[in-house]
């Protein structure tokens, strides 16, 4: 059978190598998409027009580390912005850098490490782009005392899809939607930001056990005012009296007499090939796989929690920025050990009022259906003025669920009781960690008036709506 060229059309501009079999960092749920790798805003606006000929919806995508569904899209053109990395300024006099939004976290301090700069905000992995990182508005474990990545920027380019390149700064209102509005307002392609002047490549870290919630609050508490970071591992299985065990590590930057100290070489941050001097990392997750159910990790937390109360309560070291901030990056691939079946990472944001309250029940809920989080992470917050805010003056809990094909819709059931309790507290969800949000949770914590001004800057940002992800069609944000 002969084809017409008007036929032809679609697959030329879509031909089948295209097609990636995508997922977010969590691995439960895959898209096939028509992926795009643009090194220019000119191609970034010729994969626009690719779209729109062939009638297809377009997802952005960064380093893909998302948990959930945020950055992909089935049978969507998917425009993934890591190869625009380059760095455009830097001036170690004023600490401003300006760079394309390819660029990561790791990009970020190998440039800026030895004249002394380091990011104002990181994740706890390194690898996230700037573009994706503002998209979602990531925090660090310096949340309380400096906000999120978007507090951080000083302007940013942005390309909508009717083909207009615009800077924002914090003096328009655009600019708290864009950062934040989860790749779905506009393209970022650029951003300015001032990086966070250090005196040394290494913090200063305090170990500190817990026995219980109580604890845990009361030690916040204290550091609050004094600490550069604070973060707590709790341990999900801790019950009864000793729910909400664990240990935070409260850290501060240290200053060196040297006017440029080595420890600030990029190469004395990178992380060790091997654990202990001599097992490689590499192989490190495949050992993991065998304690990944329940009892092992029930086994592998209290061990923590013991040897945290033995051997490391009231410790101090110091410890190189990049090992402190990047602790998941010690173990690569950590998350194959989550095979076949992946995981979601799920954080809720309480009020300081009703954090202690609402964590005991979400982990007895966790515990009363055999579903505990491997991996508790407490931080605390300080609210922003995004549009898309996590952010609460207040705590978050971030776990990890394993999931498997049996337990699946009893995950959803226990996230979504989950929800009614932080909803009632007047908690709020982030994003990046979500996989099991309802469009009523999105309604009830970010309040009609924000989904209606998202609404009016997407009609004119987007006025086709050529801009989707799987989680905006599942929380029925567009
Ligand atoms: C091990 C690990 C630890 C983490 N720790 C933290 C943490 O401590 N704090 C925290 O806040 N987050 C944390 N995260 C989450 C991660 O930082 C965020 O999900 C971040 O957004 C990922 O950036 P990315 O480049 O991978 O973007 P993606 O995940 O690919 O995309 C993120 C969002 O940005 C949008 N986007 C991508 N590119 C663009 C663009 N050019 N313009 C506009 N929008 C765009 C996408 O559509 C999507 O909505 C962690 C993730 C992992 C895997």
């Amino acid at each position: 059978m002969k084809t017409g060229p008007t036929e032809m059309q679609p697959t030329l501009l879509l031909p089948p190598e295209r097609i990636h079999k995508l997922t977010g960092y969590g691995m439960r749920t895959h898209a096939d998409g028509y992926l795009f790798r643009p090194t220019s805003v000119d191609e970034i606006r010729r994969v626009l027009d690719i779209a729109r000929k062939s009638g297809r919806k377009v997802v952005l995508r960064g380093a893909g580390r998302s948990y959930g569904d945020g950055n992909i899209g089935a049978e969507c053109v998917i425009i993934d912005t890591t190869r625009m990395n380059r760095v455009l300024s830097w001036d170690a006099g004023t600490g401003i850098i300006d760079c394309e939004g390819g660029v990561t976290i790791e990009g970020l301090w190998r440039t800026t490490m030895e004249d002394g700069y380091w990011p104002p905000v990181v994740s706890g992995t390194m690898y996230p782009t700037l573009a994706g990182a503002l998209g979602m508005n990531i925090h660090g474990k310096n949340s309380f005392k400096v906000g999120t990545i978007g507090d951080q920027v000083i302007e940013l380019d942005v390309l909508f899809t009717t083909g207009e390149l615009r800077t924002l700064t914090p003096a328009d209102d655009l600019f708290f939607a864009v950062i934040s509005g989860a790749g779905l307002l506009g393209i970022i392609t650029r951003a300015k930001l001032k990086m966070k002047r250090v005196h040394s490549g290494n913090v200063k870290v305090l170990a500190v056990s817990c026995h219980n919630w109580d604890d845990q609050f009361k030690v916040f508490n204290q550091f609050e005012h004094d600490a550069d970071y604070l973060v707590s591992w709790i341990d999900c299985f801790g019950r009864g009296a000793s729910a909400g065990r664990g240990q935070i590590h409260v850290a501060w930057y240290l200053n060196e007499a040297a006017e440029l100290p080595s420890s600030l070489r990029p190469d004395n941050q990178d992380l060790p090939d091997n654990i202990l001097g001599f097992f490689p990392k590499s192989s490190m997750w495949q050992i993991l796989r065998y304690f990944n159910n329940r009892l092992g990790m029930r086994f592998i937390n209290s061990a923590k929690h013991n040897a945290s109360l033995l051997l490391g309560n009231g410790k101090e070291v110091e410890q190189s920025l990049v090992a402190f901030s990047f602790l998941l990056d010690y173990v690569p691939n950590w998350r194959k050990a989550y095979l076949p079946g992946g995981f979601i990472q799920y954080q809720s944001f309480v009020p300081r009022e009703h954090a202690k309250e609402v964590f005991s029940q979400q982990i007895s809920l966790q515990q009363e259906a055999k579903l505990e989080s491997f991996l508790g992470v407490l931080k605390l917050h300080k609210p922003d003025n995004f549009l898309f805010s996590h952010a609460t003056n207040g705590y978050s809990l971030a776990q990890d669920f394993k999931v498997t094909p049996k337990n699946w819709s009893r995950i959803e059931a226990l996230c979504h009781k989950m929800n009614d309790v932080v909803l009632s507290a007047g908690g709020r969800f982030y994003f990046a960690k979500d996989s099991t949000l309802r469009p009523s949770d999105v309604k009830a914590y970010l309040g009609e008036e924000a989904l209606y001004k998202f609404k009016q800057f997407r009609s004119t940002c987007d006025p086709e709506g050529l801009l989707t992800t799987d989680l905006a069609k599942r929380l029925e944000l567009i």
